[in-house]
Order: structure tokens, then sequence, then C-alpha cells
């Protein structure tokens, strides 16, 4: 994820909801689960060393999703089970039909082959995938651990979530396939999403994107001879000349790039391809559609009149002259925000000023961008802890700190799913 600070003044922090959960932080039962979480550093870095020493590239995680559930059923989770895409669930029961979703996403973006050279020294320690998403996934396990240790009334079930594909290519298909399946996209009322480590970013708003491959395909030919026959690098040229002149709003925020392009093989043919990569971004699906239509509107026209050009020229010199565009969508993670006044933003600012944690509210695209943009309600937070040089060979993770980490989503999770009996 690459955050970014939102463009909304956020709303006052409500009474009711502070009040709740004072009263919630005071609470016995809460101040007994919180001693036991601080007592759980040791269990919690050697689930995060073990863990991180199995790989999980894009596609490749099932050895991580069965490292997963057994340790699901290890701490007293029901219902322990791994779907079809290779999700991991584990539960724990509350009244109602209605969960709260605790998730962290397994996979890494480092291939199979990666060496995965776990070191600890102090309280850090380093390698890939440790902080993204170990630090996420092992504060999910402490805190399904210690709800079979200590009691803790609450309302709303839990459920956990180990989910797939959230990294790169695996363009969110974990989440995707939950939010797809009716028991869970009806069930699930709030997603807390735990991605990377800390506890000073609140992930409120879904950064939409939507990647293409363009490719351009003309009969080719020889720089002299050939002159005249249609040109796969001018069309590309000219469509991106048209679509970067496209206008874009500053709110809500929205993006495009060309990033990649290639084509042709010497200095005297005329090319047979071309292509580019666009990325498009927005936390609006409306802005992104439109941008995607302004794309498509510019390649076809010039194509066109390329093609008209050298239909005209090859008429009178008896040549082919076929054009051919291909757009291929090769990422497409879709937008969202929370409403104004949403619950969960309010549970989590309300915590942190229970917990003297200063937060910032951003945009990212992170697994809440499913739920989000089906109009759920969803954040993305961190599971404590610091950490750094996700996706290098250099991540590192230190876990002092973590107990805030830990606390804040305890908290969390118990203000949304309300008080039982
Ligand atoms: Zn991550």
């Amino acid at each position: 994820m690459s955050p970014q600070p939102p463009r909304a003044e956020m709303p006052a922090l409500a009474p009711a909801m502070q009040q709740e959960v004072a009263r919630l932080a005071a609470s016995p039962e809460v101040r007994s689960a919180f001693n036991w979480l601080r007592m759980q550093e040791p269990q919690l870095t050697h689930w995060q060393m073990e863990m991180a020493r199995i790989p999980a590239p894009p596609f490749g995680e099932s050895a991580r999703a069965n490292w997963l559930a057994e340790r699901f059923r290890e701490v007293g989770l029901d219902d322990v089970r791994i779907d079809d895409v290779g999700n991991v669930f584990g539960t724990h029961p509350g009244f109602g039909r209605r969960y709260v979703a605790l998730s962290a996403h397994i996979d890494t973006v480092f291939p199979a082959n990666t060496p995965l050279n776990i070191r600890q020294q102090g309280s850090r320690i380093y390698g890939p995938g440790v902080s993204d998403n170990g630090a996420g996934v092992v504060a999910m396990l402490g805190i399904a651990a210690l709800l079979r240790n200590v009691r803790i009334r609450h309302a709303a079930p839990f459920v956990f979530i180990g989910n797939v594909g959230e990294e790169g290519e695996g363009d969110l298909r974990g989440m995707r396939h939950i939010f797809s399946t009716p028991r869970w996209k009806d069930s699930i009322a709030y997603t807390l999403v735990l991605d990377g480590a800390g506890a000073d970013t609140i992930v409120a708003e879904a950064l939409g994107s939507r990647r293409f491959e363009v490719i351009v395909r003309g009969p080719g030919g020889h720089s002299w001879s050939d002159f005249g026959a249609p040109n796969p690098i001018v069309i590309l040229a000219k469509a991106i000349d048209t679509f970067t002149a496209t206008p874009v709003p500053s709110a809500p925020k929205t993006t495009f790039n060309i990033g990649v392009i290639r084509g042709g093989t010497s200095v005297n043919s005329i090319p047979e391809s071309a292509s580019m990569k666009v990325d498009i971004r927005s936390t609006s699906m409306a802005e992104m559609e439109r941008l995607e239509q302004s794309l498509r509107l510019a390649l076809n026209r010039v194509v066109e009149d390329e093609t008209m050009t050298a239909e005209m020229r090859s008429a009178a010199q008896k040549r082919p002259a076929g054009v051919g565009c291909e757009v291929v969508v090769i990422g497409s993670r879709p937008a969202g925000e929370l409403l104004a006044g949403a619950k969960i933003l309010q549970v989590v600012r309300a915590v942190d000023a229970q917990l003297g944690n200063a937060a910032q509210v951003q945009r990212a695209s992170t697994d809440a961008n499913i739920p989000l943009s089906l109009g759920l309600e969803a954040v993305a937070i961190g599971g404590g802890g610091a950490g750094g040089g996700a996706h290098t060979l250099q991540e590192w993770f230190d876990s002092s700190g973590r107990e805030l980490g830990l606390k804040r989503i305890l908290l969390s999770m118990l203000a949304l799913a309300g008080v039982g009996e």
C-alpha cells in the first residue's frame, strides 16, 4: 500500500462512543486481557519467525495457509477451515448472525525461490515478510488466543481470516472471493484489516486502480520502401497525446500514468507492434470508468484515422494496411470510501483517543477495498510494533510498542461487537 492523507475533514468524535470505549477499557475483564497480552510477546515473536520461514508467494500460499489453520485450532477457534482459493477461517461464538471480522493477508510479494533467512536481534526480527504481513497475522493470532484464555463478554461473534492474494498480481483475489460468497458477504458487518506494523494509521478510503496493457499491431515494413504503412509507435504516441489531455479532478483525486512503453526492432524498420502499460487510480469508481473510456476512445480514434490514411495509400500501392489494437486489463482494484459517520471509523478514533494514540486517517489500496467497494464498513490498521523495508529482503520488525497495537485492535473489536450478557 502507498498511503496518502485523505481529502475530507474528520467529523468530531462522538461523545457516546467515547464513553462506551472508556467504560470498556476500565472494565476488569479488559484490564486482565491487557495484562495477558503483555505477557505474550515471546510467543508472538516465535509465531512470527516460524511463519516467515514458510514461503507464501502470490498463488502459492497453501503451505502457510495450512500452518495458520493449525494455529487457529491450537488457540481454540471453532469451525476452522480453508476455502476453495486458500483463505483460512476460524470463528469465536457470540450472539446474533452478523460477525465482526478480523483479517490479515498471508501472501508475500516474494517469489517461491527467495531465501527466507529470518533472524532475531534483541527486539528486532529481520527477513522477507516479517512485518508485511507477519505483524498483521501474529496480532490476529494473539487476539484469537486471548479469547480462549481470558473471559471477555461481547455480543456479535468474531470471524478470523487469513486471506490470500493481497499483494500485486494477487489483485485482492482472496477478499474478492470471501465477499462474493453469500455466507460471508451477508454476515460480516464490520471488517478490521490488519496490514503491516504500526498503530499510527487508519485506512478508511480505498484507492482503486485499473491497469491496462495496450498492444497495437500493424503490417510492419521497410522504412524506405514501405513508407506510409501504419506505424504502431506513432499510433501509440498520438493516442497518448490525446489521452493525457483528459482533465482529471483533484477531488476525488484521480491520476493516470504511462509506465512502460515498448516496440520496434530497428531504426530502419516500420515496427510490427508497440505496447504500453497504463495505470489509472482514483477513490471514485466513476472517475476510473471515465478515464478508461477516454483511453479507449483515444485509441479507437487514432487507429481509425491511421487505418483510413493507410488504406488510401495501400489502395494505390496494393499492400495490406491492417492495424489492430488490443486493450488487456492487467489489474483492477475497486475504489470506495466509508460514509461520513461510519461506526467503524468512530470506534477506531474513539479507541485511539482512549489510548492516547495519534493516528492519521489515510487512503490506500488494501484488502479493505473489497468490502468498502460493496458499501460495507471496513478499515485497515497496523498490527502494532514498528516495521520497515516492506517488499525488500531487508525487511524488519521491532516488537517494541506492539502492546499498544494489540490493545487498539481488541478495544475496537469489542466496541464493534457490543457487550453481551
Ligand atoms: Zn501487506
